[in-house]
């Protein structure tokens, strides 16, 4: 559709002149702006900071009365500086943290990381017990230090990074007997969490094309259970930001990070919306409220045809300002607006919770409310979705009874001259028309247009008609 060619240039433009205002911005600055201004925060006059120097590099900070000039009082360093190969959920988290000749935390500061904000809100509550601590201790998480509810693999690599950070400099630079870093040991690979969205996608693969629906419920159960309750980890514009910022987790602490993007990609350009369809925790929900609404026999909320198309382009609007304003400001915190984030982070304002329980009211009057008209995600997904290798097709036999365009749960299908004509950015894959269609023409097909435009075929019809 031209409609589609036409967002997917808006979002092609917006991602990378986006991504390269981010980077050209990021060439200019550098963390010393960042670490002088949390220095400044920290030392409001009695010291004196000196400049960065040494190795590590570190700043020392001196009394600033004239007659004790050369007494140390504290070195700062960056943890990045000295742990560069500790990363969290989406990269590296800087944090600048200050400790006194004696080896004890007296700050620290968060400078900068690219973790999901609305996972690490309380990341400064959660750096603050560091502060008093002596870096000859142990950090390890859950003993010594609580993490932060549904963010262990942040929590983790904090508490990584200023154990090994500290003892480096309590050794190098203040000649202290601090011992080994506590929580050092290398990571190993967990396996499990590729072999679970591994097996998450075929499952919802084969219930798509075995049109199975009882795969798909099971696939979105998985996908409600391991992906939104346990992880609370979804394919969001978190991910897309990070990418386009080039920020990426480490592979052997996050494998599953890497699992989904793949996973999500590879099935939306060969089968369409896969991840939308049978896996999205938050479509999940979304389906159970809304049977359960016809359950209690309350009144579906209708949309025509021509409301429902209009009110699609919300989501991409809500997709590009999204982008565009996470790569203004520097980092994801603008997709804190996905209400799928807030409900698994179990954390908002009360703005938020009332937008989300909003969202979930609706969706029990009308079939996934947030997925059609407001979810910047599954429209990003939606136009990759449209250059899927295969797709729903309808034989020439089609009668045109539009049976298909009446048990469409999403309206993805309108029967335009007598032929049924599918939105496939819109199509979740629900096989409903597959399996109620009387004259049983629906199927998968090889797209496009080289074998239909070669055949003059049906499907040639309904592809031009959708143009
Ligand atoms: S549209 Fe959004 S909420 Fe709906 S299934 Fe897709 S990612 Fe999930
Ligand atoms: S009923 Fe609608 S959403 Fe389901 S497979 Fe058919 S076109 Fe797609």
């Amino acid at each position: 559709m031209k409609k589609n060619r036409f967002l997917s240039i808006i979002f092609l433009a917006i991602f990378c002149t986006g991504a390269l205002y981010y980077h050209f911005r990021q060439s200019q600055s550098n963390d010393i702006h960042l670490e002088n201004k949390a220095l400044q925060d920290v030392f409001t006059g009695a010291e004196k900071v000196h400049p960065k120097l040494g190795s590590p590099p570190r700043y020392d900070i001196y009394q600033a009365h004239p007659d004790n000039p050369e007494v140390l009082t504290a070195v700062a360093f960056n943890t990045y500086d000295l742990t560069p190969e500790i990363k969290g959920y989406a990269g590296p988290i800087k944090l600048l943290a200050v400790i006194s000749p004696e080896g004890t935390i007296r700050d620290i500061r968060v400078l900068k990381h690219s973790e999901t904000p609305a996972y690490v809100f309380t990341l400064d509550d959660f750096i603050s017990q560091f502060k008093g601590k002596n870096i000859a201790g142990s950090f390890r998480l859950g003993k010594d230090i609580d993490g932060i509810t549904r963010a262990t693999m942040t929590s983790e690599a904090v508490a990584r990074s200023v154990d090994k950070s500290a003892k480096k400099i309590g050794r190098q630079a203040l000649k202290l007997d601090v011992g080994d870093p506590s929580g050092d040991q290398p990571k190993t690979l967990s396996y499990i969490h590729i072999i679970l969205p591994l097996l998450l996608f075929m499952a919802a693969v084969c219930g798509v094309l075995g049109r199975n629906i009882f795969l798909r419920w099971l696939a979105l159960l998985a996908g409600f259970i391991y992906l939104g309750l346990i992880k609370s980890t979804m394919v969001s514009v978190v991910q897309l930001v990070n990418i386009g910022m080039l920020k990426f987790p480490d592979f052997v602490t996050n494998p599953l990070w890497y699992c989904l993007v793949v996973l999500t990609l590879l099935s939306l350009m060969i089968l369409g919306m896969v991840y939308c369809g049978s896996i999205c925790p938050f479509a999940g929900v979304q389906e159970v409220l809304f049977h359960l609404g016809r359950k209690l026999k309350w009144k579906e909320l209708k949309f025509s045809h021509e409301v429902t198309q209009r009110a699609r382009y919300v989501k991409f609007g809500v997709l590009f300002v999204v982008l565009a304003a996470s790569f203004m400001i520097g980092n994801s915190s603008a997709a804190n607006i996905e209400a799928f984030l807030i409900l698994f982070a179990a954390h908002a304002s009360q703005a938020g919770w009332a937008f989300v329980v909003f969202i979930l009211v609706l969706s029990v009057f009308h079939f996934r409310f947030w997925c059609k008209f407001l979810c910047p995600i599954g429209a990003f997904n939606g136009l990759l979705a449209d250059k899927s290798i295969y797709k729903i097709h309808f034989g020439p036999e089609c009668g045109g009874c539009g049976v298909c365009d009446k048990v469409c749960p999403v309206g993805a299908i309108q029967m335009v001259d007598d032929k049924p004509l599918i939105d496939y950015p819109e199509c979740i894959l629900c096989n409903q028309c597959v399996e109620k269609c009387p004259k049983e023409v629906l199927f998968f097909k090889k797209s496009f247009h080289k074998s239909a435009q070669q055949r003059g075929s049906t499907e040639q019809d309904t592809l031009t008609k959708h143009d």
